[in-house]
């Protein structure tokens, strides 16, 4: 994403929570900015260690936000039948990571909701909060830092819904051009410029403010605007690619009648004959004339060495096969998330009970590039 590395700090709702590194930087100018500079604005004469601990506590509410916005995402997401591999926040906020995008239109548009939605909501009930508060003349150090929060979270609500892919409201956009053209493409097409003009009205205007009133406070836009902008370029690309693979079904591409490996062979034999020169790295594993597993090199490596010649391929095999299994009419985009390298990198297309032939990353690869010749 941005190239730096991610740590996991948990699992929310069984969802993998991440923190890329350049979410620190945020983190901390965020922490700086309130401690220092706007606190002690808002509400003066307070000790510092008083505004430090206003400022990260914020900090860390405004944490929770933006994970409260992802979740919403994901958990529509997932109700609505869609795998979320994990969530990550970075410097620009966060992001919910789909293994698959959504097929309808429909689920598009609540999913993409969900997130604006659930932070305009929690700006509302922070706002009445606060006024609660202010009513029962609580003490100023927390209403300051829940009127804040009210302000970020309405921020981000209103920041997301703004009609360029791949922002929410993008999305949104994107689901009611699909909903009514009924052409995934071209309802991309036409969300996808719209978040490149955004993003360019972003550096646009903070380009104006250094000009006319020498303020470099909107230089934040000019980076988000220009991010946008790029994402939304690449998006597009992205799609156009898949719409074509969603024209092919798996038979097309795959290699057929693939090479086997019999569950009794051992380790040893299996290095020697399939992978010292063998043109895969993966074979189905067979016995009695079915699938029963899939080994790899990794599978094989897993066993020390001088026991290979006592181990059998049957023993070290992946068994769970179960959602590997395709029909030779599954076309390419449906089995491109179990092609990552991330998962098993391989889908067996079965016919009639019969393996037919067996799918990699590498076949999708040649057919992108095949097809790549007449792209726009
Ligand atoms: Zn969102």
């Amino acid at each position: 994403m941005s190239g730096l590395p991610s740590i996991r700090i948990g699992k929310v709702f069984g969802i993998p929570v991440e923190i890329n590194a350049s979410w620190l930087f945020i983190f901390l100018l965020v922490a700086v900015t309130l401690t220092t500079g706007y606190f002690p604005q808002q509400l003066e004469g307070r000790s510092v260690l008083t505004y430090a601990v206003m400022g990260i506590v914020t900090t860390f509410a405004f944490f929770a936000s933006v994970l409260l916005h992802e979740f919403a995402h994901s958990l529509v997401a997932r109700a609505g039948g869609i795998r979320i591999a994990k969530i990550t926040l970075f410097i620009f906020g966060g992001v919910s990571q789909m293994e698959e995008e959504p097929h309808r239109p429909g689920l598009e548009f609540v999913m993409a909701s969900a997130g604006p939605g659930a932070s305009l909501v929690l700006a509302a009930l922070l706002f009445l909060a606060g006024e609660a508060l202010y009513a029962l003349h609580f003490t100023p150090v927390v209403i300051v830092v829940i009127d804040y929060l009210v302000v970020i979270n309405l921020s981000v609500g209103i920041f997301n819904l703004l009609p360029g892919f791949p922002l929410d409201g993008g999305r949104i956009l994107r689901a009611i051009l699909w909903a009514i053209t009924g052409d995934l493409l071209k309802a991309t097409r036409w969300a996808s410029r719209m978040g490149q003009l955004i993003g360019m009205c972003l550096v646009a205007v903070a380009v104006l403010g250094v000009l006319l009133f020498q303020s470099f406070d909107l230089i934040w836009f000019a980076v988000m605007g220009w991010f946008i902008s790029g994402l939304a370029t690449t998006a597009y690309q992205q799609q156009v690619v898949k719409s074509r693979l969603a024209d092919v079904p798996v038979s097309r591409i795959m290699s057929a009648s693939p090479m086997l490996v019999p569950a009794e062979l051992t380790l040893e034999d299996m290095a020697h004959s399939y992978f010292l020169g063998g043109r895969h790295t993966r074979y189905p594993v067979i016995a009695d004339g079915t699938v029963v597993g899939l080994v790899d090199i990794g599978a094989a490596q897993s066993v020390p060495r001088e026991r290979w010649p006592h181990t059998t391929v049957g023993e070290v095999a992946r068994r769970d096969l179960s959602e590997l299994f395709v029909t030779p009419e599954t076309t390419v985009d449906r089995v491109l998330p179990r092609l990552d390298p991330s998962q098993v990198g391989v889908v067996l297309v079965v016919e009639a009970g019969r393996l037919a032939g067996i799918v990699t990353r590498a076949d999708v690869i040649r057919l992108i590039q095949e097809t790549s010749g007449d792209a726009a």
